[in-house]
């Protein structure tokens, strides 16, 4: 009811016409709607009364105290009024008035004379006058209506005698003009300062829109400074880049004597510095190919517990260092959720970073999981220093630090800015609780949608506290020095050189190139091979693939300054037993070596212990396995429900046993195995069916992001 009221108010009006004019309307439609309800409402009474009266007076109802005079004029008023809101309607507001200001008067004079004379309804013209007022803009107009109004209130008394003329002389007239006068300039007094304030009104809205344009424009302009900022802060990383590599490389090439305590306490502090700086240069790089939308995320099921338990168990001997006590208190168990493993990694992890970094000694820091009505809450809480309130808003913003001490010599201040992309391109939320002095704690909210409760073979897991006595055992790692051979196929003698040393426990053979490799294997054994990728006379993806072909087993690492995921694929493709990168870290590498020689033994033992019946049997198997979970792939690439989780359900086995299956059967991660088939399988419809729309393939392939799968091909096929 009330919005109807509304729209009838509004008749007329329109955005384009003035404030002012848009009022007038306005006030129009409210006479015209106040008045027509008097109507109703009188008539209505009216006709009640004549009834009741006429039924107890004769005892029955005869009509004969119904008006045909009083029912035409009130008729005709209604329809005036129904006509001025059409006119108004049709934006013909001139005519609307002056329809409204004639029915006015014309009605009241009529029935101070003729309806019901002698009863003063002649007082109603007063009102004309401030009616005028307010509905037409010209002074003249209003006098003349004031001085109709006048003449006509006058006419009772004068000129159709209604009053005893004892009632009327000189001085009602007098009297009569006082209150006229009187109240018409009230009115125009109203009307002018009105006028005033809205025009001061004006100014200040203007005012204020000038400041807004003002602030958008200095907004405008910080918004260009600090894309420029970002846009250095990317160019010089990449030049950081390779002087920081090299540094790198040196450094791990320097050799001090085990005694030489301040030069080996130095080169460790050179490191950590460089570490530090490679993260801060790949954080700018990571944080500026999501604002370009160059990359995509990769969202795969992962199962939340064990990914947070590997984050608390990196982070075990950091906080113990600090003495600060840290927990993992889980409530979710057997749950997956739909995350980029590797961006959400480096959003806990940065998480982490600043709890440590910002939690003094003997504190407190814990990761808290648990569900709610919107989905699960991953809580990274410590009781550091806190954060005030006011700052708590600026925290996620990109090169924000708050001033302390801390901060004064640590940080950039992007960190949470990355961590916040990730979250939100994730379509999840972050947020900060802190108080100053006594703790923070960051909640990311992953919402239903991405949350699946239901995995049969996730293992639970219970609180894990830290334990000190058995984080000593974890981290001081043991080479046996039982000489062990490696045979290092690099043709830079420099690299050779600085391998042979950090390699000095094993018992090592040098070649230059595949093809040299290749002689010194015929007659000799290895626990490993160690090659570079590119080489002269034969490379390192030629020495994979024949030493394949010879079904020689000695395990395969390959070291390379190639970063491209092509090189890698292929050669993981090839069934290499691990890919590292140069620049490397010593300890990764020798970790990598001591797996794979561990692994390779027991396959040797295996060999060994088993018969050649029972090699053959599982040879079968794993022929058997692989052609099982080839042609599900094929037969299931058009779904994109075909994931690691289907697939494992289908091959009878938990998500972890399949992984660890099929990347040593086949020297790929299931997901990676997926996808290869997925792009092969867009590669050959493109080339059967040159018109078929990128879409159709995608459909084919069960792809729903189309640029995406596009990207991939050229990625990996070059066109
Ligand atoms: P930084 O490199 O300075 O750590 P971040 O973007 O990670 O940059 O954090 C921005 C600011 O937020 C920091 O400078 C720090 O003052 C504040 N901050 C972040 N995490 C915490 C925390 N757990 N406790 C207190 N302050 C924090």
């Amino acid at each position: 009811m009330k919005k109807k009221y509304e729209t009838i108010i509004s008749l007329g009006t329109q955005e384009r016409y003035s404030n002012s004019l848009n009022k007038r309307i306005r006030l129009l439609n409210t006479f015209c709607l106040i008045w027509s309800h008097i109507i109703l409402f009188f008539y209505s009474l009216e006709m009640i009364f004549g009834f009741v009266q006429e039924y107890i007076n004769k005892n029955a109802i005869t009509f004969h105290f119904f008006d045909y005079q009083a029912f035409f004029t009130y008729f005709l008023i209604f329809n005036s009024l129904i006509i001025t809101l059409f006119l108004n309607k049709n934006h013909l507001f001139k005519w609307a008035r002056i329809l409204f200001i004639c029915v006015f008067i014309i009605s009241n004079t009529y029935a101070a004379l003729i309806i019901s004379p002698g009863n003063y309804l002649e007082y109603y013209l007063l009102l004309a006058s401030p009616i005028s007022l307010i509905l037409f803009t010209k002074k003249t107009t209003s006098y003349f209506v004031l001085a109709i109004s006048f003449s006509l209130f006058l006419t009772p008394y004068f000129f159709y005698v209604v009053y005893p003329t004892d009632y009327v002389d000189r001085l009602l007239v007098l009297e009569a003009l006082c209150i006229f006068l009187v109240i018409h300039l009230l009115v125009n007094y109203f009307k002018e300062s009105n006028i005033k304030s809205e025009k001061l009104l004006a100014l200040e809205r203007d005012k204020v829109l000038t400041d807004k344009m003002i602030l958008e424009g200095q907004e405008a302009e910080l918004r260009e400074l600090n894309e420029f900022k970002s846009h250095f802060f990317v160019n010089l990383s990449h030049e950081i880049r390779t002087p920081l590599t090299l540094i790198q490389g040196y450094t791990n090439q320097l050799n001090f004597k085990e005694s030489d305590t301040e030069n080996n306490q130095k080169t460790a502090i050179i490191k950590e510095q460089c570490q530090q700086m490679q993260n801060i240069i790949n954080s700018i790089m990571d944080l500026s190919k999501m604002d370009s939308n160059e990359f995509q995320l990769i969202s795969s099921p992962l199962d939340v517990n064990s990914f947070l338990e590997k984050h608390f168990i990196n982070f075990q001997s950091l906080f113990a260092k600090k003495n600060i006590e840290f927990t993992f208190n889980n409530k979710t168990l057997k749950t997956n959720i739909l995350v980029d493993e590797n961006l959400f990694s480096k959003a806990i992890t940065n998480l982490l970073s600043n709890a440590l970094k910002f939690t003094p000694k003997n504190g407190s820091v814990a990761i808290n999981t648990s569900f709610n009505n919107e989905g699960l809450t991953i809580n990274v809480i410590d009781t550091g220093i806190g954060i005030n309130k006011d700052e708590s808003k600026s925290i996620f913003k990109r090169f924000y630090q708050v001033k302390n001490d801390i901060t004064k010599s640590q940080g950039s201040g992007i960190g949470l800015a990355f961590t916040k992309s990730i979250i939100d391109a994730h379509q999840f939320s972050i947020a900060v609780e802190s108080s100053f002095g006594n703790g923070t704690c960051f909640t990311i909210s992953i919402p239903k949608k991405f949350v699946n409760t239901n995995q049969p073979d996730i293992k639970p897991l219970q609180t894990i506290e830290t334990n000190k006595t058995s984080l000593k055992k974890q981290t001081n790692t043991t080479y046996k020095n039982n000489k062990q051979k490696i045979l290092i196929v690099d043709d830079h003698e420099q690299m050779r050189k600085y391998l042979k040393k950090i390699l000095q426990h094993y018992e090592i053979t040098e070649a230059e190139n595949g093809k040299e490799a290749l002689n010194i294997l015929q007659n000799n054994n290895f626990d490993l091979i160690l090659t570079d990728y590119m080489m002269p006379v034969m490379d390192g993806e030629t020495l994979v693939k024949k030493l394949k072909l010879q079904k020689n087993k000695t395990p395969i690492l390959v070291l390379t300054a190639r970063t491209d995921h092509q090189g890698k694929l292929s050669m993981l493709r090839l069934g290499i037993d691990g890919y590292l990168q140069k620049p490397f870290m010593e300890e990764e590498l020798l970790i990598n070596i001591k797996n794979a020689i561990s692994l390779y033994k027991n396959i040797v033992e295996f060999d060994k212990e088993n018969s050649p019946e029972t090699l053959k049997n599982l040879n079968e198997y794993a022929d058997k396995f692989n052609s099982k979970i080839t042609s599900y792939i094929n037969q299931n690439l058009n779904s994109p429900l075909l994931t690691v989780d289907s697939i494992s359900e289908y091959m009878k086995v938990s998500r972890s046993t399949l992984n660890r299956k099929v990347k040593s059967l086949l020297g790929q991660t299931v997901n990676q195995l997926i996808q290869e088939a997925r792009l092969e399988k867009a590669r050959n419809l493109r080339a059967e069916d040159p018109f078929a729309s990128k879409k159709q393939i995608a459909e084919a392939v069960g792809v729903t992001n189309t640029t995406y799968l596009f990207e991939k091909l050229k990625e990996r096929y070059g066109a």
